[in-house]
């Protein structure tokens, strides 16, 4: 039984006149992430954390941000391409993630985080965790110019 683990980083500038997207859940604030898609650097780090366990390309090749296809992209629906290749031939195990960012408090978001993750990989949101920390105050996340995500996932491969 063979089992592939994955990890996935991003990090996305914070400024007004955008929409702050996490994990597919609008979370009101007064500034959103910058990005050529929707900026959603949760979803980036776990779509990233699934091609690399599947040693594929990563999000960067596959969604560029110079594409005009991805031009405001949600980026669940990058997630519900990539999760659907998992197809018959591997299934997700767990995903853990990580969400550093100082402002504004996501704990009340974790639920409907889980959930908007789980629909789009097919899974039971007992296999994911969403977890949130600040960064002390510390860097260009601690002063809220950024956001950023770590994503682990594990898979294992089905018999074919
Ligand atoms: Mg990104």
């Amino acid at each position: 039984m063979a089992y592939r683990v994955g990890i996935g980083f991003d990090i996305h500038r914070l400024v007004e006149d955008r929409t702050l997207v996490l994990a597919g859940v609008r979370v009101p604030f007064e500034k959103g992430l910058l990005g050529h898609s929707d900026g959603d650097v949760v979803v980036h780090a776990l779509c990233d954390a699934i091609l690399g366990a599947l040693a594929r390309d990563d999000i960067g090749s596959r969604y560029p941000d110079t594409a005009e296809f991805t031009r405001g992209m949600n980026s669940m629906l990058m997630l519900e391409e990539i999760a659907k290749e998992l197809g018959p031939t591997h299934e997700i195990i767990n995903m853990d993630i990580n969400c550093i960012c100082e402002k504004p408090r996501l704990s009340p978001f974790r639920d409907a985080m889980v959930n908007s993750l789980a629909r789009a990989c097919r899974i039971e949101p007992e296999r994911i965790s969403v977890k949130f920390r600040t960064h002390e105050g510390l860097g260009p996340i601690g002063s809220s110019e950024a956001i950023a995500a770590q994503a682990v996932v594990l898979l294992r491969e089905l018999d074919s």
